[in-house]
């Protein structure tokens, strides 16, 4: 099987959207409930994407960042994985914001994103429509998710960032 190299993924957005619930979904298929929401972690990961060895590093942000912080973390990375919660639409109202800086930091390049919508399983409590996401990953260009770190049986969270990893190797 072939080997490439090394995949450098960073993941966003607002503290509290599960974004260290989402990565240890990924990296276990375990959900942890408690994760310290200030702690920024890097965790090596293989997966085999259609029959190719993938080796990452994955970045998981605090999400409180000031902004000279967060654009050092997008120099850094090779794709981006943007969350919001759609039980909190100012979690969503902050993806647009975070695109636009992502863009100013990797300019000219088409940068390698896919947006998701985490805490599926609360649609009770829900705030922002599927269709809201849809439409937004439209004109953002990028694949869409929407999924729960929680309940995950479909395995949308590794398709997620399987997706960002094609994305980054086409680019
Ligand atoms: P982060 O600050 O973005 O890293 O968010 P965390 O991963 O620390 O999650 C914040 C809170 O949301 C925690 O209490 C998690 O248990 C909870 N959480 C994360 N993902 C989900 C999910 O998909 N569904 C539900 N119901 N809760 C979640
Ligand atoms: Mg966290």
């Amino acid at each position: 099987m072939a080997k490439s190299p090394e995949v450098k993924l960073a993941v966003f957005g607002r503290a509290g959207v599960g974004k260290s619930a989402l990565v240890v979904r990924f990296l276990t298929r375990r959900f942890i409930w408690e994760y310290d929401p200030t702690l920024e972690s890097t965790y090596r990961h293989q997966a085999t994407i259609d029959d190719e060895v993938v080796a990452m590093e994955i970045l998981d942000t605090a999400g409180q960042e000031d902004t000279l912080q967060k654009e050092s973390h997008m120099r850094w990375g090779d794709g981006f994985v943007i969350v919001y919660d759609i039980t909190d639409r100012g979690s969503f109202e902050e993806v647009g914001p975070l695109r636009g800086l992502l863009e100013e930091v990797k300019k000219p390049k088409n940068v390698p994103l896919v947006l998701v919508g985490n805490k599926a399983d609360l649609d009770h409590a829900r705030q922002v429509g599927t269709e809201e996401g849809e439409r937004l990953a439209a004109e953002m260009a990028c694949a869409f998710y929407e999924c729960s770190a929680c309940a995950d049986e479909g395995g949308t969270v590794a398709e997620a960032f399987h997706e960002l990893c094609r994305e980054v190797r086409r680019r």
